[in-house]
């Protein structure tokens, strides 16, 4: 299917996806990958920029996955919305959408499962079990699906992201695999689809956590350990909101170890749990002539 008036094509199954990608036929064209849930905000369009300038072909998909989302958790209420997803994207100079049913990505379960190794053990593998084997599950299925050259994934979820690097790296994947900056809102909030689902007055309050973030990488940048900095960040948030914590936890990245002086990038990470929606976010921060310097997100 072509929509009116764009040259997006919108790709519902695997095998036509499979027939227009293969790689006979796109002889030297490159293919970059950006995988989504959809319900599009700057965070995906700054990955789909990045996709635009390095590969010929731009695919997006959009498919909430059913198997990263536990018992009790949003996957009924994640926002949705195609037709809007689809202008955005077909704006953003997406090339390609694929959008599969769950019946299209699923048919069967022959009972193999795909286990991340240590790094999902804390943050968000700790208090979402099998999050991240419903990660690799739906991950390996679309760069099967795909073949990308390149795959795009943002820093708002640095734990998958690094969890997808190891699995590349260690299973010898064919796709090389791009980093993104955090797109953030004005007053700080990391943009998320699940923002929409978040009251005005927590609305009004969510940039809090960003705030007791910046403040704990002041904290490391002066010299103070992981723990001081984790029990400031989290009061901060909490007398700063109604959100309660999750987590808050300082880790060296990408391994995701505790932090040491060895390590050369470390990561302040937290989740935050307000009525219905739990936001997470994170700052990175990276050593340059012997002191911590904060990287830069996106601007
Ligand atoms: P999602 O649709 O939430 O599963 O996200 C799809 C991709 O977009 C993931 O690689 C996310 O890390 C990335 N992403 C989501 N929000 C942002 C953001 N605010 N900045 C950069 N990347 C993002």
């Amino acid at each position: 299917m072509v929509i009116e008036s764009t040259s997006i094509e919108v790709i519902e199954t695997i095998e036509e996806l499979q027939q227009r990608l293969n790689r006979n036929e796109r002889k030297n064209a490159t293919v970059g990958f950006v995988p989504t849930m959809g319900f599009l905000h700057e965070g995906h369009l700054s990955l789909v920029k990045h996709a635009k300038e390095q590969n010929d072909i731009v695919v997006m998909s959009i498919f909430v996955n059913p198997a990263q989302f536990g018992p009790g958790e949003d996957f009924e209420s994640y926002p949705r919305d195609r037709e809007r997803d689809l202008r955005l994207a077909s704006s953003a100079g997406v090339d390609i959408v694929f959008i599969p049913s769950v019946e299209e990505m699923y048919p069967s379960d022959g009972g193999i499962r795909i286990l991340p190794g240590v790094q999902a053990n804390m943050l968000c593998g700790a208090s979402r079990p099998g999050h991240f084997d419903g990660v690799l599950k739906v991950v390996l299925k679309l760069f099967n699906i795909v073949d990308p050259d390149r795959s795009y994934f943002g820093l708002k979820d640095a734990q998958q992201l690094a969890i997808i690097e190891t699995f590349v790296r260690d299973f010898n994947l064919r796709t090389a695999i791009v980093r993104v900056p955090i797109v953030r809102e004005e007053d700080g909030l990391a943009k998320s689809s699940r923002n929409v689902n978040l009251t005005a007055a927590e609305r009004s309050e969510a940039p809090a956590i960003y705030r007791a973030l910046q403040i704990g990488s002041d904290l490391f940048a002066s010299g103070f350990d992981p723990e001081t900095i984790e029990q400031r960040v989290g009061e901060s948030i909490v007398s700063n909101s109604s959100g309660t914590i999750d987590y808050v936890k300082m880790l060296s990245y990408p391994d995701l170890g505790p932090v040491t002086q060895h390590s050369s990038e470390v990561i302040l990470a937290c989740a935050v749990k307000f009525s219905t929606t739990r936001l997470i976010d994170n700052i990175i921060m990276s050593t340059k002539d012997g002191t911590y310097v904060q990287n830069d997100d996106e601007q």
